[in-house]
């Protein structure tokens, strides 16, 4: 087992909501429980190891300034492909997306984006509003998970990745 048991009940929540979410929108149940249970899959790898494979897989150069906020997702997709076998585009998308979303999101890219920030073990401010967004539609709960995630990260003066201000932009900000 390579998470930690707080991790790996966090992964079993996910896959639950993101089960009840493709129920309630029609999306791929299948693939929402296993991108659930895989989506963290390498959240406690060493640094290291992220930035030996951005450059081993020829990945964005700019990933290399980014921290394991992002690689646990975008580079973690490749650690899941090689030791799980998971092969299904659909579902290793979803784990790259997970974290800072994309500008075009498959249905199963915004369910686990969604219940990543929205399972019951979340307790931030704003949570409530993160449930009742997703409640309304899948893309509101993308918005204002995007916005929250973007204020949280300016509040802190952290690094912004570039992509997560195109996915900002693209569902978020006004025209
Ligand atoms: P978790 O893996 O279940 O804890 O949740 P996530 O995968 O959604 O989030 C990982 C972390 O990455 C969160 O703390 C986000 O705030 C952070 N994050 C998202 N986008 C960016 C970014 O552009 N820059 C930085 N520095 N962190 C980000
Ligand atoms: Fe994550
Ligand atoms: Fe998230
Ligand atoms: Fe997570």
């Amino acid at each position: 087992m390579q998470l930690s048991a707080s991790r790996f009940a966090h992964v079993q929540r996910v896959a639950k909501v993101a089960v009840e979410l493709a129920h309630q929108y029609g999306g791929d149940v299948q693939r929402a429980d296993v991108a659930g249970l895989v989506h963290d899959y390498a959240k406690q790898r060493p640094d290291a190891e992220f930035k030996q494979l951005i450059q081993q897989e020829k990945l964005d150069p700019l990933l290399l300034q980014a921290n394991n906020g992002i690689w646990h997702g975008v580079v973690g997709a490749e650690i899941i492909k090689r030791e799980l076998g998971i092969h299904d585009a659909a579902i290793l998308n979803a784990v790259r997306r997970h974290t800072i979303g994309d500008v075009n999101m498959t249905t199963l890219d915004k369910i686990i984006f969604i219940a990543d920030f929205i399972e019951p073990g979340r307790d931030f401010p704003g949570v409530d509003q993160a449930r009742a967004a997703a409640a309304q539609s899948l893309d509101a709960g993308v918005s204002f998970e995007v916005v929250h995630t973007l204020e949280f990260l300016l509040s802190k003066r952290a690094r912004i990745y570039p992509k997560t201000i195109d996915t900002y932009n693209a569902w978020a900000a006004k025209p």
